[in-house]
């Protein structure tokens, strides 16, 4: 297909070119993008308003669980109660990964963690004494 008869079937809302990139589509009305460009344009405002809206979200989640924590805990305990060994698994499976975050846990926040076990320490040998 030479030039002009591109530009005579585009003319004639045969085909359409590419807003972004100068891909050739078929015609859809008030189709402007391919669809590659038009995915990657919906994920990257998706991704910004992910960003945007992160407290929001956060907020809106944290009232839901504090409005229906019967709900979610009895769902919880009841996935559980179906598949006991499911966690054990979990943990055997990932063993090696969990003690990395485990570690990495620790040694952020050891100072804090000695404090507290020094107030736990005092609280408790005053409250024998
Ligand atoms: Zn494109």
């Amino acid at each position: 297909m030479d030039e002009e008869e591109l530009l005579k079937k585009i003319i004639n809302k045969e085909l359409t070119i590419c807003e972004t990139c100068d891909n050739i589509f078929a015609y859809v009305p008030n189709k402007i993008f391919c669809s590659n460009c038009k995915r990657l344009r919906w994920n990257a405002q998706m991704r910004a308003s992910h960003k945007k809206n992160k407290n929001k979200r956060n907020t809106q989640k944290r009232v839901y669980y504090e409005k229906n924590k019967e709900k979610i805990t009895a769902q919880a305990r009841a996935d559980y109660a179906a598949n006991p060994e499911k966690k054990k698994i979990y943990r055997e499976k990932n063993r090696d990964k969990l003690n990395a975050r485990r570690r990495v846990h620790r040694e952020k926040n050891r100072d804090e963690m000695n404090a507290q076990k020094r107030v736990d320490y005092h609280k408790k040998k005053d409250a024998s004494e």
